[in-house]
This record gives C-alpha cells, structure tokens and sequence, in this order.
C-alpha cells in the first residue's frame, strides 16, 4: 500500500471547516489593515532562498527540498515566502507602482525536518509583508495585527515576545562580544555550536541542541544596540503600549533567518510542547536590494497554519448544519420531478440532496436524512405529484406543512425565516 511521505499529512474533511475558518479569518483581517493577497509558485530557483535566507541558516544548509528539473535548473521547494514574494515584486515591479505595498499569503513551505507534535516537512503558512516603510509604527501595526488574528480565532494564553537584532553596524560589535563570553566553553558547546561560533555566533542563540543553557548572563543584543537600533526599538514598543499589546522583551530572541535587522518577534503558546512558536516575524530592511530590487524596506511575520489549527478552541470551524433540503420519492413517477426539484433548490442557493437510486425505500431514505442531518425533509409521493405539492417535514420538532410544488420562493422564504 502506497502511504503519504512522512512528515506530510492529508487533511480530512472532518478537519478541513477548521482550515477554512482559519485562512477565512485571516482574510477578513488582512483587509482590514488593507492587505491584498498574492500566490507565488511553490518551488523557485534554489539561488532565491541561499543568497535570501542565508548559506549559513539551518534552513539553507540543511533543510532544503532540492533537486534538478530535467533542463538541470537547480531548484527547492520553498521553505519559507518572504523571498519569493520579495523576487515577484521586484520582477513585477510593483515597487515602482506605488510607494507602499502590503501583501498576504497562505500556502504549503517545505523543510527537511525531523517530524513531531506541530513540526512537519510539508507545513502551511499564513504570511503578511509591508513594504515601504521604515517607521516603527508599521512595526507596531503588524504586531498588534497578528494579536488581532488570533484572537479572532479564538486562541488565547498567548505569550508575544519582542527583540532587536540590530543592523549591519551594530551586530558585528555583538557577534564579537558574545564570542570573547562564549570563547572559555567553547569546548562544551555542540559541533553545529562550534561551526557558528565562526561562522555566525548569533545562530548558538537559537540552538536546538541545548546550548543556550550556556548564555545565561551573557551580555544581550539590546545593550549593544547603536543610538538609531535602539531608538527604533523604544519606539516600536511604546507604539505597543499605547495599542494596548502586552508584550514583553525577549533579549535572546532571534529568528533562523538571516535576512532580519532590528524588530523581530515571535508569539508562544504554551500548549503545543516543544514547537511552541505560533508565529514570528520581524523588518528585512536590506532583502529587497540584497535580490536585486529597489532600496526597499520591509516587514512582516509568518504564523504556522498546523500549529492554528491544533491551537483552536473547541468546535471552532467545526460544520454543526447539514443540508437544507433533503428529497425524498415515493413511486416511480416522482423520481425525474425529484431530480428537477433538487436542481431548482440548488440553483437557488439551498444545499439539497437525494438518493440517486429510485428504488430506495422511503425509510431508507428517510435514515439518510437523519444521518446527514438534514435541516428538512420534502417527500414528493404519487399523491404530492398528483396534487402538485410538497410535503415539508421540519426534522427538529417534526412539523409537517404543505406548499404548492411550483412555489419554491416560499418554501426557500419559510425554510429560511424557521
Ligand atoms: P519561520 O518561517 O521559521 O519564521 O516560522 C514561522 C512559523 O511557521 C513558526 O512560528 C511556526 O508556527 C511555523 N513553522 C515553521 N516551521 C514549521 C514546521 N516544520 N512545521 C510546522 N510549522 C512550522
């Protein structure tokens, strides 16, 4: 038997109402803040992601669904969409259209990671990117945004962190002032520790294997922070106060991506165990030139759709009605009107269904609408046919009422005012 790839999953009916409120709840958001959706393609040119996430991120060096296509272009499945959408913009030149730009995405990234509880290969994320702006203002308005989506989903006993990464001028002062605090248990940290301690100390902060327990007191990137670093930041969180977003100062967050420079974020759950990020995100003030575009600011976070949605309360998304209409025949000659009638109910907007084997009996029929919960039945027998009527049986309560069979405006108008 042919199964799904490990680390990727099917999502069942049972479960897709709750996707659908989910991505439904992050649209009707994103327009509020004025959000427009764009859908970029989900394998790129493998140079895209090494030179936008970085050659030394776990993302690039390890985790990558790489291959050759069969011209021998080099491309990956995309792990993350901030660099695609980033390419697209820049390739369409939406830049030079308007002077600020802000845009969502939702769809499948794809990591070569070790699968558990909210950690798959095949994940989904809902994203949001504003270009144009270097104010901390924008900064403040994403946040207080991805706060707003998810308590519109219901999540709450969330935990927002913030943090400043500072800029090309001032991380180096921090790289090196966390080398010379970690240079005496160099020893002790992780071989993968050992390479980033060369290659990119700030990388040891986010390590997996256990080696943060050696950064207690070790000096923060807040204190290293240059005067314009730091006054974005005190500004970014005043912005919080005053929206009212209880946050608070992570000094050791950082995220796995190399593209981010001052704000980054992340908000925790505490009920997903170990991969408890619902979402991150932070500016990328340098992404767009660094692949080629405009001097083009930028911000934004991705939250992980798997990780929502094992997130939601209790029957959120969850479909509690079943079909409006169910049709049920009696005698052969109320079948081909039954097949008519479901089709006008349906034309007019109404979920309507029937057996499509006329030799059903009426209590087989009659057992289907109760499994599918339907909301009424309509039994059109030889004598409604004659008559030309419908009989209409509320399922909750019982009550039976006749309408003329050509009257479907009423039956719709009374259904929908019960
Ligand atoms: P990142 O793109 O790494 O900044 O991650 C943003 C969000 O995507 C995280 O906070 C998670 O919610 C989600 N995420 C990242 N990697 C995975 C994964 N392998 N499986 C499920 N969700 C993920």
């Amino acid at each position: 038997m042919i199964q799904a790839i490990k680390g990727t999953r099917d999502i069942l009916p049972e479960e897709s109402g709750k996707w659908q409120f989910a991505e439904a709840t992050a649209r009707r958001v994103f327009r509020r803040y004025g959000f427009r959706e764009i859908r970029t393609p989900i394998f790129e040119s493998t140079e895209l992601f090494s030179r936008g996430i970085g050659e030394g991120t776990d993302i690039v060096s390890k985790e990558m669904y790489t291959f050759s296509d069969r011209g021998g272009r080099s491309l990956t499945l995309r792990p993350e969409n901030t660099a695609p959408v980033v390419r697209a913009a820049i390739e369409h030149n939406l830049f030079q259209r308007a002077d600020s730009e802000r845009l969502y995405y939702i769809g499948p990234m794809f990591r070569y990671e070790r699968p558990q509880k909210g950690r798959m290969r095949q994940f989904h994320q809902i994203g949001v990117e504003v270009f144009g702006s270097v104010e901390p203002a924008a900064d403040a308005e994403i946040i207080e945004m991805s706060t707003v989506f998810l308590r519109e989903l219901g999540i709450t006993g969330t935990d927002l962190a913030v943090n400043s990464v500072g800029c090309e001028s001032c991380r180096p002062v921090y790289r090196e002032r966390l080398r010379g605090f970690l240079a005496p248990r160099l020893d002790e940290l992780c071989p993968d520790c050992r390479r980033r301690y060369q290659e990119n100390p700030l990388r040891i902060l986010d390590c997996k294997a256990g080696c943060r327990r050696f950064l207690d007191g070790s000096p923060t990137l807040l204190e290293t922070l240059d005067a314009p670093c730091r006054d974005h930041f005190e500004a970014v969180r005043r912005c919080l106060e005053h929206l009212s977003v209880p946050h608070r100062v992570e000094p050791h967050l950082v995220r796995g991506l190399d593209y981010y420079m001052r704000t980054t974020f992340e908000v925790l759950t505490a009920n997903l165990g170990a991969q408890n990020a619902l979402l991150g995100g932070g500016r990328y003030d340098r992404l767009v030139e660094d692949l080629g575009g405009p001097s083009v600011p930028g911000i934004g976070f991705a939250s992980g759709l798997d990780r929502l949605i094992l997130s939601l309360p209790a029957g959120a998304g969850e479909a509690t009605a079943g079909p409006d209409f169910f049709v049920a025949v009696q005698g052969p000659g109320s079948f081909d009107q039954a097949l008519r009638l479901v089709q006008e109910l349906r034309r007019r907007g109404a979920w309507a269904e029937m057996d499509s084997n006329p030799g059903r009996s009426l209590r087989a029929q009659t057992r289907r609408a109760d499994q599918l919960r339907a909301r009424h039945i309509l039994f059109l027998g030889e004598e409604e046919t004659r008559k030309g009527e419908l009989t209409v049986r509320q399922m909750e309560g019982g009550t039976q009422w006749e309408v003329p069979a050509s009257d479907l405006e009423r039956l719709m108008g009374e259904v929908s005012r019960g």
